[in-house]
């Protein structure tokens, strides 16, 4: 299973050795011919606004908007999830998207003063809480019906999938709990 890590800008790295503990061969993806060789893709967190206009100029929105349309597993983290948005709603928007998971997020929403924490999550299907890192995360302040809730904190959703489509607003890269990494490679080889 060949699984790639968009590395336009972002945590590449913690990315790709998160999935090479999964089982999975990682790949940085940077260009049309690199998407086209993986088998499912990760969009790393990072800045929104960077990522998506480096996705517009190195050609990459329409190729991933197919390869997500035709079935490949993606999971976006943090910035990753904003990407993948239908719709971003308050004072920061991401013009350049591939609005593909039926939600709507809020850039930076958990604010200034606490704008990164810790916390333990029930996390559908896991045994153990696991343990999240939120980075200036965004918040998802509403779900699609095909949308399926994994995790929540404070009562919103923090963790969701929507069939090919994994998204998470923290990051289990920044940790050695290697199960949501795991769950993707699982959801990359049934699809
Ligand atoms: N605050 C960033 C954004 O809005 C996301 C932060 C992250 O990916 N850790 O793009």
């Amino acid at each position: 299973m060949k699984v790639g890590v968009l590395a336009l800008q972002g945590d590449v790295r913690e990315h790709a050795r998160s999935l090479e503990a999964a089982g999975a061969t990682a790949v940085q993806v940077k260009r049309d011919d690199q998407l086209a060789g993986v088998d499912a893709l990760v969009i790393p967190g990072g800045e929104s606004t960077t990522i998506g206009k480096l996705l517009d100029r190195f050609d990459l929105l329409g190729p991933l908007r197919e390869r997500i349309d035709s079935g490949m597993a993606v999971y976006g983290t943090c910035a990753g999830l904003i990407l993948l948005a239908r719709e971003v709603v308050g004072r920061e928007d991401a013009p350049f998207r591939i609005p593909a998971l039926d939600v709507s997020v809020r850039r930076n929403a958990y604010g200034r003063q606490v704008d990164s924490f810790e916390t333990d999550l029930r996390v559908k299907g896991f045994d153990e809480p696991l343990h999240a890192v939120f980075i200036r995360a965004p918040s998802i302040e509403a779900v699609g019906e095909d949308v399926e809730v994994l995790a929540e904190h404070e009562g919103a959703p923090v963790f969701v999938r929507q069939g090919n489509l994994l998204a998470s607003s923290f990051h289990p890269e920044m940790t050695d709990d290697g199960r949501v990494h795991r769950l993707f490679v699982e959801m990359a080889e049934k699809s």
